[in-house]
């Protein structure tokens, strides 16, 4: 008998994650973690840790990623990101998308690679001398963690539809040649606010310009003392210009009620850098007390971080099982009879 419980429809899935570079930033916060703190309750959200994406162009520095992995792990469970409604998983620990993978790069010409724009603009900001293989085909990969686990939804900024695009020919492309096995996934398109780093350039890892979320509380009044503001501004009389200031920026992402009349007092050279500074370390720290507070509870006891990537991988792993063996079917790639698998 159909119960109420079992006629609902199934919810969306989406998949979204991070490249285990670093500790993430305030700027990652608004970004994405506080939207996918919100989407966990309405979709079947999948989130990755790439880790085959670390080694683009951090190839050097392998000794780096399982401490990596940890704090973002640790960075999502201290947003709010919850694995009892969302599933976790590591990307080279689900070797379906490996799989996956080398099927979709045949479905791809080296042209259309070459023409992606946001890989041409991430090959220019690593400093890379040449391009790999594999940075090349990235894109494709990307196009097998979002397919593995057939994703009706990628949350994306405004500017990065393209991205999504490339994911969209691949499933179209397979369905084509052999059947429809794949969802044709959509951009979740959200308005993502870009926060410049405390020198006004984009906030990264590598530019020692961030806040992190795992920031002491002095480490975060000292980063905000020594940001750049209005550079014409030189006492706290002169008028000032709050549009040009990364300091004007943090407060309408954090200070959202205070921003207009901060403005207004900057313009009018009636509130000094050094007070508004403070003010918003002041608000800053208010805001991540929560958040190294969940940080510290989840740190000490590693077997929940253990437990969260151990049953979202083992999640992950049966969902791409599935996909595998319906893309062998559509491929004719079924070998189960003649090597005698059951
Ligand atoms: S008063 Fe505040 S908003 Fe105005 S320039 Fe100084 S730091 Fe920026």
């Amino acid at each position: 008998m159909l119960t109420e419980n079992s006629m609902q429809k199934p919810r969306k899935r989406i998949l979204t994650g991070d490249r285990p570079t670093g500790p993430m930033h305030i700027g990652h916060y608004v970004g994405s973690l506080e939207n996918r703190v919100r989407l966990q309750d309405e979709y079947d959200c999948f989130f990755i840790v790439a880790d085959y994406q670390f080694l683009t162009d951090h190839l050097s520095e392998t000794e780096k990623i399982e401490h990596n992995i940890r704090q973002t792990i640790l960075d999502w469970l201290s947003v709010g990101m919850d694995p009892a409604k969302s599933t976790f998983f590591i990307q080279s620990m689900v070797p379906e998308i490996a799989e996956l993978t080398m099927y979709f790069s045949m479905l791809v010409s080296l042209a259309r690679l070459h023409r992606n724009p946001t890989v041409k603009e991430e090959f220019k900001e690593s400093g890379l001398r040449a391009m790999s293989y594999g940075f090349l085909g990235y894109p494709v990969s990307q196009a097998a963690d979002i397919l593995i686990v057939r994703s009706h939804l990628v949350p994306v900024g405004d500017d990065n539809v393209a991205h999504v695009e490339q994911t969209r020919e691949i499933a179209r492309t397979f369905n084509r040649i052999f059947r429809d096995v794949f969802p044709v996934p959509e951009p979740l398109i959200g308005e993502v606010p870009r926060l410049p780093g405390t020198d006004g350039k984009k906030m990264g890892n590598s530019m020692d310009n961030a806040i992190y979320l795992s920031d002491a509380p002095e480490e975060v009044c000292r980063k905000v003392g020594a940001a750049i503001t209005d550079p014409a501004r030189i006492r706290a009389i002169d008028k000032g210009h709050p549009d040009i200031c990364n300091i004007y920026q943090y407060h309408l992402a954090y200070n959202r009620e205070e921003a207009p009349d901060i403005a207004e007092l900057c313009q009018q050279g009636k509130i000094g850098c050094v007070a508004c500074k403070q003010n918003l370390a002041a608000k800053l720290n208010a805001f991540l007390d929560p958040i190294r507070e969940r940080r510290a509870f989840f740190k000490a006891r590693p077997s929940i971080v253990r437990e969260a990537v151990r049953e979202g991988n083992e999640r992950t792993c049966q969902k791409g099982r599935e996909t595998i063996d319906l893309v062998r079917q559509a491929m004719h790639f079924n070998y189960k009879e003649l090597a005698g698998v059951k």
